[in-house]
């Protein structure tokens, strides 16, 4: 198992500029599995860490919205005529607070892409928003954060080939189909077999695990394919969508690794992507632990691995 020891001195590494949406809150029925409060903690916590600087995100705006996302859908998220299956599928009642939250968390997500852009990784302190589609939201997303951070950062310029390493336990249904027909794009998913999305979008690469799959048999598939996903899609931005749900304790996620596994996957991609000097864009996607604390602590340990980070510059001798 890789360490997790810091690898590198304090001094030598600038601070990691991470985005939070946790200030917009929106209310939820009591006793709704969303967990909501899971924000403000991490971003307590994220507090405490080295090397990471916090700053609130600003909204996405419409416009850029629409790079994703149809008319239709936006219109009626903005103006709360969603279908009552569609709410049930969204699984989060509307209300204006839920659309502001959402258009906060996308916009962290722009900002964690141009902030990546400019110093090789930064954070969004949520996101990971890959339920969405063009025209509608499912599974507690609203919007898709990924594809309209891609877009965004490709209008600007700044980039043209991305890597997609979703690693959260569900399958990004969404992103895989709003990505389907780019061919700049690539995208790599391990997801737990059993679990949601029962009706499957094909990515680029996608493994699927059986329930109880640990540590070890977890660390050895992502190896398998990483690397060679890294090598085909040649990116010049990676986002990763590093969940918290394939934790043992998961209520949701089935697939039974340890927060030290988990560390181990987050320095594995890490690593990965610094030894061929690729711009990471992070995401903390799902996490639904019995105790919300465990989501918390594998939130703050997937940031600590990624603050990690050296200068490009030592990197050359990986590449
Ligand atoms: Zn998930």
């Amino acid at each position: 198992m890789p360490s997790t020891e810091d690898p590198v001195p304090a001094d030598t590494v600038p601070a990691m500029r991470a985005f939070a949406h946790d200030v917009y809150t929106y209310p939820l029925p009591e006793g709704h599995r969303f967990p909501l409060a899971k924000y403000r903690m991490v971003r307590e916590a994220a507090g405490t860490l080295p090397r990471l600087d916090v700053r609130d995100a600003d909204a996405a705006g419409w416009d850029d919205l629409g790079r994703t996302h149809s008319d239709d859908w936006l219109e009626r998220v903005a103006t709360g005529r969603l279908e009552r299956r569609e709410e049930l599928a969204l699984g989060l009642p509307w209300s204006r607070a839920l659309v502001e939250r959402a258009r906060r968390a996308t916009g962290a997500t722009i900002l964690a892409a141009r902030a990546a852009l400019d110093d090789g990784v930064a954070a969004n302190l949520g996101g990971g928003t890959h339920h969405a589609f063009a025209d509608v939201g499912r599974g507690f997303c609203v919007f898709n954060d990924v594809v309209t951070a891609l877009r965004v950062t490709r209008a600007e310029g700044r980039v043209r080939r991305v890597l997609v390493v979703d690693v959260d336990v569900h399958q990004g249904d969404g992103t895989h189909a709003l990505l389907a027909a780019d061919a700049d794009s690539f995208t790599l998913s391990v997801n737990g077999f059993r679990n949601y999305p029962f009706r499957r979008v094909p990515g680029d690469v996608d493994v699927d695990l059986p329930d109880g799959t640990g540590d070890d048999r977890y660390l050895e598939e992502l190896e398998r394919v990483l690397a060679p996903a890294v090598r085909r899609a040649r990116p010049e931005l990676c986002f990763v969508l590093a969940g918290a749900d394939p934790f043992a304790g998961d209520r949701l996620g089935r697939l039974a690794l340890s927060k030290d596994g988990l560390t181990a996957r987050d320095t594995l991609i890490r690593d990965t992507l610094a030894a061929v000097g690729v711009p990471v864009c992070l995401t903390l996607a799902g996490g639904y632990a019995e105790d919300i604390r465990d989501t918390v602590d594998i939130n703050v340990s997937t940031l600590r691995v990624f603050t990690n980070v050296s200068p490009r510059v030592d990197r050359g001798d990986h590449a």
